[in-house]
């Protein structure tokens, strides 16, 4: 992978964190009062969003999808400032350059994903 290509795949990864993060703190501040932490956010953000809160833009739970990928996300991060990134976990073998385009936070290759997932 070139240094453009890694430095493309490390925006990717962050502007996916910043966008999860965002969303958790507003869950956890929901969880005290929902409406007040996602009109304070909004507000601090810019104050013209606020008209368009909905009752479904109000629905802040992560599920447990997008708290694993969070967690995905940091982890490709720390391989990232670690030098590791882009090989594979479990075999140590390069991952495929459009495998980590299409999932920047992929961990495994493309064969110890699959032999993971066998019942
Ligand atoms: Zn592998």
């Amino acid at each position: 992978m070139s240094p453009e290509q890694l430095q493309n795949q490390k925006f990717k990864l962050e502007s996916s964190l910043h966008e999860l993060r965002s969303r958790l703190v507003i869950s956890r501040g929901g969880e005290l009062d929902r409406v007040q932490a996602a009109y304070d956010h909004y507000n601090r953000s810019d104050s013209s969003h606020a008209q368009l809160i909905t009752d479904k833009d109000l629905d802040f739970q992560l599920s447990e999808i997008e708290i694993e990928k969070l967690n995905q996300v940091e982890l490709a991060l720390l391989r990232i400032q670690s030098n590791t990134y882009g090989l594979c976990l479990t075999c140590h073998k390069l991952i495929a350059l459009e495998r980590l385009i299409a999932m920047p936070e992929a961990r495994l290759c493309i064969s110890c994903e699959s032999i993971e997932h066998q019942p």
